[in-house]
C-alpha cells in the first residue's frame, strides 16, 4: 500500500462529488475522480489539479461489471485504496407518484443508487482490506428514512413523494447495515451520510446548500478516526432516525 491516503469519490465530475473530491485533495490525500463520462471527468481531474489537489481519472460507470473491475485495477495500479466514497445517484426521473411512476424508472434508480454501490463496494474490497483505515461512505439521503417519510408532523417529513428514488435511498440503507455487520470483525468503518438539500442537477439547483456544504458530511465520514462508528446513518446535524 502507499503512504499517501487514497481516495476513490464516486460520481466526481460535479456537484457534491465533486466537493467531496476537492475537499479529500485539500487534505494532501490523493484522489481518484471516479466519472462515467470521459470529457467531464477530465475536465474535473485538470480543475483539480489546477487547484493543487492530486487527482487522477477512474473511468466508471456503477452500472457496469467490466468498467468497476477496471477501475478496481486502476486503483491497484495507482497504489491501492484507503477511503471509498460513494456519492453517484440520480432520481430516476419523473413522475414519481407511486401510482404514475414507469416500473423502468424504480429500477433505474435501484440499478445506480443501490446495486452500483453493491458492485462498487466488492470490487474494492480487497483493495481496502490491505488499507491500515479503511472507509466506505455512502452518499444516501433522508429521503430514505422511513421514520420520516411517515411522520405525521410536517416539519420532520422530507422531500416530495418519490416512489422510485425515496426507497432506493432505503433499500441502500437497509443493505449498509448488512455490510456493517459483516464487516465489524475487521477495521472498516462503513457509514451513510445525507448532504441535505444542495442546489446541483439532481434537483435542477433547487437546493438551499452550496455542494461544498453537502460535501462535509461524506467528509466527515471519510475521515473518522479508527474508534468512529460503523453502519450509522447521519447528517451534519447529527444521527438521522432510520
Ligand atoms: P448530481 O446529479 O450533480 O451528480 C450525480 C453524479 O453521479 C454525477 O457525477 C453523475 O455523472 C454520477 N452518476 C450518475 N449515474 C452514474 C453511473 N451510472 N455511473 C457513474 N456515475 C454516475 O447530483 P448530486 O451531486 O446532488 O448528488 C450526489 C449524491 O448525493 C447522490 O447520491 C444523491 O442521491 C445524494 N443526495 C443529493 C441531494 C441534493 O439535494 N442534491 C440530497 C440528498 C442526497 P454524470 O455527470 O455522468 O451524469
Amino acid at each position: 500500500m502507499s503512504e499517501t491516503t487514497i481516495a476513490l469519490v464516486t460520481g466526481a465530475n460535479k456537484g457534491i462529488g465533486y466537493e467531496i473530491a476537492a475537499g479529500l485533495g485539500a487534505r494532501g490525500w490523493k484522489v481518484g475522480v471516479g466519472a462515467r463520462d470521459d470529457a467531464r471527468r477530465e475536465a474535473a481531474v485538470e480543475k483539480l489539479r489546477a487547484d493543487g489537489v492530486d487527482a487522477f481519472g477512474v473511468p466508471l460507470d456503477v452500472t457496469d461489471d467490466a468498467s468497476v473491475a477496471a477501475a478496481a485495477q486502476l486503483l491497484e495500479e495507482q497504489g491501492g485504496l484507503d477511503v471509498l466514497v460513494n456519492n453517484a445517484g440520480i432520481t430516476g426521473g419523473m413522475p414519481q407518484e407511486p401510482t404514475a411512476v414507469a416500473i423502468e424508472t424504480m429500477r433505474e434508480a435501484v440499478e445506480v443508487n443501490v446495486f452500483g454501490v453493491v458492485r462498487v463496494i466488492n470490487a474494492m474490497l480487497p483493495l481496502l482490506r490491505q488499507s491500515a483505515s479503511p472507509r466506505i461512505v455512502n452518499m444516501s439521503s433522508s429521503v430514505g428514512s422511513l421514520a420520516r417519510q411517515s411522520s405525521t408532523d410536517d416539519a420532520l417529513t422530507v422531500g416530495p413523494v418519490a416512489a422510485a428514488y425515496s426507497p432506493s435511498k432505503t433499500y441502500l440503507n437497509a443493505v449498509t447495515v448488512q455490510y456493517a455487520r459483516e464487516l465489524q470483525d475487521t477495521n472498516i468503518l462503513i457509514n451513510l451520510g445525507c448532504p441535505g438539500f444542495v442546489a446541483t442537477d439532481l434537483n435542477g439547483f433547487r437546493g438551499v446548500r452550496t455542494p461544498e456544504e453537502g460535501a462535509r458530511i461524506a467528509i466527515s465520514l471519510a475521515t473518522l478516526p479508527d474508534d468512529g462508528p460503523t453502519g450509522g446513518y447521519f447528517e451534519e446535524a447529527g444521527a438521522i432516525p432510520w
